[in-house]
């Protein structure tokens, strides 16, 4: 199955039985995407500083009472 890395451009060779929510690493430039849809194809780069992101939200911005 043909599809490019939606980061470099880089063309990606996937098993045609590939399913949503699996992960895939471009050799060219090492993201890691996740497939989000098979028919047609499309990936989404998985941003793994988004996760740190979240730890780095500041203590104290809850509004409890
Ligand atoms: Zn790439």
């Amino acid at each position: 199955m043909a599809v490019v890395c939606p980061e470099c451009d880089n063309p990606l060779d996937l098993n045609d039985d590939v399913d949503t929510g699996e992960t895939v690493q471009c050799e060219e430039c090492g993201t890691e995407l996740e497939v989000v849809a098979v028919d047609p194809i499309e990936l989404s780069a998985v941003d793994e500083a988004g996760y740190d992101d979240e730890d780095l939200t500041p203590l104290g911005t809850d509004e409890e009472d």
